[in-house]
């Protein structure tokens, strides 16, 4: 189970690796989802489809196209989705052979990200897992607070 490993966040992988794992799959790599990859790219936290909408050149595609691309990436596990409880699905690039599995430290008055790369003992899912007789347990989890600019 690799669900505990962290690799080091905000590697950057080259935009023609991304296109290329696109390519891999047999995806067409249109200018849509080829400037959605260079927008994750730049960023190091989630980012929702409308955030990703407002950072795109004008007039290069609609919301929903934005909506139809991320859930390919995610379908291709390139993007990891990421809640924060405010109803907007996020979005965050996912190293190639990485699961993605992190958390967040989100601050609720600006609502600034910082990356979190601790995790539970593998124990507690191990334990929940053997009391409740289910198997591949997971979990999502998010981190909120204020943050030291904000305090
Ligand atoms: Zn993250
Ligand atoms: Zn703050
Ligand atoms: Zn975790």
């Amino acid at each position: 189970m690799k669900a505990h490993q962290h690799s080091p966040r905000h590697r950057r992988q080259e935009l023609s690796t991304l296109t290329g794992r696109l390519r891999q799959q047999a995806r067409k790599i249109t200018g849509p989802r080829q400037a959605i990859l260079k927008i994750l790219r730049a960023h190091p936290h989630p980012l929702a489809s409308r955030e990703i909408f407002a950072a795109l050149p004008k007039g290069l595609c609609d919301l929903a196209t934005i909506y139809r691309a991320m859930h390919l990436l995610e379908e291709m596990k390139m993007v990891k989705r990421f809640d924060f409880g405010d109803g907007a699905a996020r979005f965050e690039l996912v190293e190639e052979g990485d699961d993605g599995h992190h958390h967040h430290l989100v601050c609720t008055k600006c609502s600034g990200v910082i990356e979190i790369d601790e995790c539970f003992p593998a124990e507690i899912e191990k334990r929940i897992a053997a009391k409740n007789r289910f198997k591949a347990v997971s979990h999502k989890l998010e981190f909120f607070g204020i943050c030291p600019d904000c305090q």
